[in-house]
């Protein structure tokens, strides 16, 4: 079944009878298809008939009995503004029938053109045009809306380069109003310049339109807003062609991608360095040390690498947490960098080591007088949450091109370097040498080996007597730890003590020396021997672990053995590192009853004020000076100002290390109470001790 075509309905407002059964006669007429006319003769009943709709287009006489002239036509368009209206051009001046057309009449019909032929075309004609504007219209309207509703921002130009339209994110943008802009020339309204040269960047229409296609535009784009605020952009331009293909104009689309480029950028750089401490980590460093060697082969000049790694870093991490110990990497680089030239790198390789390039020394000596700066710098308090925090350093130091000629190489000898800085006692620094390598080596498989050494049980202790210098008698008992290893035999703790402090096993070393001592004691107790105090050697890494205090108060109670009778030895350095939780920890043991002594006291740094503050109960003075007593009259000195020291404090005073019979007579000489050493006996194991102790006096006495 096929929908019947209504004709379309045309309102004919006209008084003239004539005039209107003409038009009738006209519109009757077969020919280009029939229209339905309704006839009105008055303008009140032409407005009336419009407001019920329905009306394809409007026949109007201006002249009417209820309205004249172009009040007429006004009337009639505001009533139906979407209806095509034609003027009957008959009974007035044309002028006036033109006047209708400028407000918006579709066109005016003259007497003759109102006949069967004409009519009905100028009627199809109006009413077809006027679909076709209403077309346009919606279209018009949905693309302008689209192009205020997107995000990005677009910019019409014609073939001159002169702007024809803007989007609403194109005027905020840009900062130019649509008003304004248009018609301004395209340079004008849209700056752009190259981020990185900061020159013009090149015209896009020019670009779109030699090129005929659409373009992308300079990469790192920037636009420069009217008010000069800069934003970061990615556009495209594209050529607008007309109906013949001919480019009359061009679209240019574009967005801000300022934030994107930033978090790139930020993505760059965090790729490149460390986030605690802001500088360059390992990634850049090696790039750095590879470009500047390559400049010091052309120079035929030397560079250098300093690595530093930090001296028991860690227990600061662990006591006071990782905010304390971030706080104080970042103190430290910032020393760092001031110890150094601009164009030196201070880098982070993680952890508690720093690598630095010093890209511009005339001698390899020079890398010695930076690294002997650094750990100066380093030596003074950093003052962090309220603690006073010391820290050291060991350094190594590998120079191209004798130790390496690529950055790995060079990294690698200078940390090897490292390790030897640490065995001679820590903050200090060493050169690499070639066979410092071997010796890392043998490290390496030292640590290997005492990582099992515990599962194994290949721990043992040796016992050596304290004893009374006056009368020989054993006064106490300290605890050595020995290392039994398969291929290298009695292994002495200076070699392997030190390795277990850097990796963290002296935890579980330490752990197991206390406990063994601890139940050691307790069992020549049990078998009858006569109670005796035992001292156990306790390291700074140990000292400083959160679990400390707790593991003592635990092996004592696992082993039944008494707080009174077990002494713990520290060395100065210890108490020197964090006087606050240093005194902290000692009077918490001091309240469990422990006995506390300073171990090689001596050499390190401790004055008497500074003792004062601490609850110890015994010094030792350090085997280095009991040596020399009898020979160096400096010696002598220190050993009995230390003894001095010692009884106007009410500390015990042991000497360590007695092996001549001249020693001991000084040190009795000098009022210091007992002693230890080769001369009463040597550390000795279990068994053998306690046979000494049933005979209850050393082997020497007077
Ligand atoms: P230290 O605590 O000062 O122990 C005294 C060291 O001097 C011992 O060396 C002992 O054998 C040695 N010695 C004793 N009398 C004489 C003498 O007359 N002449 C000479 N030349 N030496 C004598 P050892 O057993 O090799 O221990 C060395 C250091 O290793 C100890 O020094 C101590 O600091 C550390 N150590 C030993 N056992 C342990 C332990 O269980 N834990 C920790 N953390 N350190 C330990
Ligand atoms: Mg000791
Ligand atoms: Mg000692």
């Amino acid at each position: 079944m096929t929908v019947p075509i209504l004709p379309p309905k045309i309102l004919l407002i006209e008084s003239d009878p004539v005039a209107t059964n003409g038009i009738r006669a006209a519109l009757a007429a077969p020919g280009i298809g029939s229209f339905d006319v309704e006839c009105v003769r008055q303008l009140s009943e032409g407005l009336e008939r419009l407001s019920k709709r329905g009306i394809a287009a409007v026949l109007l006489a201006l002249s009417l009995p209820d309205s004249q002239g172009i009040e007429t036509f006004d009337k009639v368009f505001t009533a139906a503004p979407d209806v095509p209206i034609l003027i009957l051009g008959g009974n007035v001046p044309e002028a006036l029938a033109k006047e209708a057309v400028g407000r918006g009449a579709q066109d005016y019909l003259l007497p003759g053109h109102l006949d069967s032929y004409s009519l009905p075309r100028a009627l199809r004609n109006a009413i077809e045009r006027k679909a076709v504007e209403d077309a346009l219209y919606v279209e018009k309207e949905r693309a302008l809306v689209t192009l205020n509703s997107i995000g990005d921002a677009v910019l019409c130009t014609d073939i001159s380069g002169k702007v024809t339209y803007l989007n609403l994110v194109a005027e905020i943008m840009t900062g130019w109003s649509r008003q304004e802009a248009i018609s301004q020339p395209l340079a004008e309204v849209f700056r752009i310049v190259d981020g990185g040269t900061r020159k013009t960047a090149r015209d896009p229409l020019e670009m779109a339109v030699e090129q005929n296609r659409t373009v992308g535009l300079t990469l790192d784009c920037v636009l420069i807003r009217r008010d000069g605020f800069e934003s970061s952009i990615e556009d495209s331009c594209a050529p607008i062609h007309d109906r013949a293909g001919q480019v009359i104009g061009a679209v240019i689309v574009f967005h801000d991608v300022s934030a994107a480029r930033a978090i790139s950028r930020e993505m760059t750089r965090s790729a490149q360095h460390d986030l605690v401490t802001n500088l360059p980590n390992r990634m850049m460093l090696n790039d750095r040390i590879s470009q500047s060697i390559s400049l010091a082969r052309r120079q035929h000049r030397p560079l250098a690498v300093i690595f530093l790694d930090l001296d028991h870093f860690k227990y600061i991490n662990d006591s006071l947490g990782h905010a304390a110990g971030d706080k104080l990497l970042q103190s430290i680089s910032r020393r760092l960098v001031a110890s150094v030239r601009r164009s030196d790198t201070v880098s982070r390789q993680g952890g508690d080591e720093f690598v630095l390039l010093l890209s511009e020394i005339t001698h390899p000596e020079d890398a010695g007088i930076t690294a002997g700066k650094i750990l100066s710098s380093l030596g003074t308090a950093h003052s962090i949450e309220g603690h006073d925090l010391h820290i050291k350093g060991s350094i190594g130091i590998s120079v191209y091109p004798e130790d390496g000629e690529d950055a790995e190489t060079l990294i690698q000898n200078a940390d090897t370097a490292v390790y030897h800085a640490k065995e001679r006692g820590r903050n200090n620094f060493q050169f690499f040498k070639a066979d410092m390598n071997r010796k890392a080596v043998e490290r390496q498989s030292l640590e290997a080996g005492l990582r099992r050494a515990l599962e194994r049980d290949q721990f043992l202790l040796h016992y050596q007597p304290k004893v009374n210098l006056l009368t020989g008698e054993i006064t106490g008992v300290e605890a050595l730890v020995r290392w039994q290893e398969p291929d290298r035999g009695l292994v002495p703790p200076a070699q392997f003590v030190p390795i277990a402090e850097d990796c963290g096993l002296i935890l579980p070393i330490g752990r197991w020396v206390l406990l063994e001592a601890c139940r050691q004691a307790r069992a020549w107790q049990d078998a009858g021997l006569p109670p005796l105090p035992i001292s156990v050697n306790v390291s700074a890494v140990e000292f400083r672990d959160r679990g400390f205090v707790e593991d003592v108060r635990t092996i004592l109670s696992e082993t039944r053995f008494e707080a009174r009778y077990l002494e713990l030895e520290l060395t100065e350095g210890v108490l020197m590192e964090d006087a606050e939780s240093t005194a902290a920890v000692l009077r918490e043991l001091k309240m469990m009853g422990v006995h506390l002594a300073v171990d090689d006291f001596g050499i390190g740094y401790s004055s008497m004020s500074y003792l004062r503050q601490f609850p110890i109960d015994v010094l030792k003075i350090d085997r280095s000076f009991v040596n020399q007593i009898t020979s160096d009259p400096d010696d002598s000195t220190i050993v009995s100002a230390i003894i001095n020291m010692g009884k106007s404090l009410k500390h015990v005073v042991v000497a360590e290390g007695i092996e001549t019979q001249l020693q001991r007579a000084y040190l009795q000489a000098h009022q210091c109470a007992e002693g230890q050493g080769y001369l009463f006996s040597r550390p000795l194991v279990a068994a053998q001790f306690a046979q000494l102790l049933q005979s209850g006096k050393t082997a020497v006495v007077h």
